[in-house]
């Protein structure tokens, strides 16, 4: 319950934050919704001598778009994300996904950013930006660069983030008119981590998969995205056969952590059933 001592500081720019991190190194953190952060530190889990406090950079809030793109700040809150018009019509499995994340009180002070920063397989929003497309925008040093979900997650708590990087905007190209989406997330309780989650991004010309994008929540070190599931039904007719086919592929894909939850054999089954569902789901959504 009781954090350690630690110095606090409180930036007004992402230039300043990444000045504090480069002086600081590496026994600095960033401090975003701190709902992941704060509970390790009272865990002692983790104990960062110094917090740098990103929630008065004005730089990272805000939804917008730019073109056919929707750029979300990193220090959206899950409840911006849920209440956002843009992102209800134009990304709408982040807004009904964001209402699974947590609780509303939670979902007041945790964000985007720091959901994917963090690196925790049971995150809901590693699998979404996978499955969406994203891409981050990273800010050192020597500049910003842009990175793409899939590959960002390397590990449990390890991602291609840099420790004097800050992710200042989330990237998402808009939903073309016509695509089906689903998150099915089977969990034991509201506010509860996933046992096994799906991401699903759709679309169809008749009876045949013309895009698909699947991707895994917490049936792995890191969020998964499975190939092999999407190949069984690119360019494919949509039925049970096919729908089997990826759930199959996608239970062969996964890694879990045996814990309270389930063991290996239960997780990985749910994971093929969550596949199943968010496909079906997705597909009825598709025009
Ligand atoms: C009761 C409870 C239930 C929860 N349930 C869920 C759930 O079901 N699904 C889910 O996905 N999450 C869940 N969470 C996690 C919650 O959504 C966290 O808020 C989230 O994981 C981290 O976001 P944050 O903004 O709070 O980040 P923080 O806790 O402030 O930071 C987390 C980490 O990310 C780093 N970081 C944060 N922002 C940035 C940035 N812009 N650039 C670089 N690094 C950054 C920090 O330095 C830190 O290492 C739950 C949390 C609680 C307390």
């Amino acid at each position: 319950m009781i954090p350690p001592r630690f110095e606090y500081h409180a930036p007004r720019t992402i230039s300043e934050a990444v000045a504090l991190l480069g002086q600081l190194g590496s026994e600095a953190k960033l401090l975003a919704g701190g709902h992941s952060l704060l509970p390790m530190m009272k865990l002692r889990f983790a104990q960062p001598e110094h917090l740098i406090d990103i929630n008065r950079i004005p730089e990272l809030r805000g939804i917008r778009e730019e073109g056919t793109t929707v750029v979300i700040g990193a220090m959206t809150s899950e409840n911006e994300l849920i209440n956002s018009p843009i992102v209800q019509a134009k990304v709408p499995v982040l807004a009904e996904a964001a209402q699974m994340i947590a609780d509303p009180q939670v979902r007041n002070r945790g964000t985007i950013g720091g959901d994917i920063a963090h690196g925790d397989p049971g995150n809901d929003h590693p699998a979404l930006s996978i499955a969406i497309e994203a891409s981050f925008v990273l800010e050192g040093p020597k500049g910003r660069r842009t990175v793409p979900a899939d590959g960002f997650f390397l590990g449990t708590y390890m991602t291609l983030l840099q420790e004097d990087e800050v992710m200042c905007e989330i990237h998402v190209p808009a939903f073309a008119q016509g695509t089906g989406w689903a998150y099915e997330k089977i969990k034991r309780k509201t506010g509860d981590w996933a046992t096994a989650g799906c991401a699903v991004v759709m679309r169809k010309s008749g009876d045949t998969v013309t895009h698909v994008r699947i991707a895994l929540t917490n049936v792995a070190p890191a969020a998964l995205r499975v190939e092999a599931a999407e190949a069984a039904l690119l360019n494919q007719p949509f039925n049970a056969t096919t729908v089997q086919a990826a759930a199959d592929a996608a239970t062969a894909a996964c890694d879990p952590a045996e814990d309270l939850r389930g063991d290996i054999e239960y997780k990985t089954a749910m994971a093929g059933e969550m596949v199943k569902r968010a496909l079906t789901k997705a597909w009825a959504l598709c025009s």
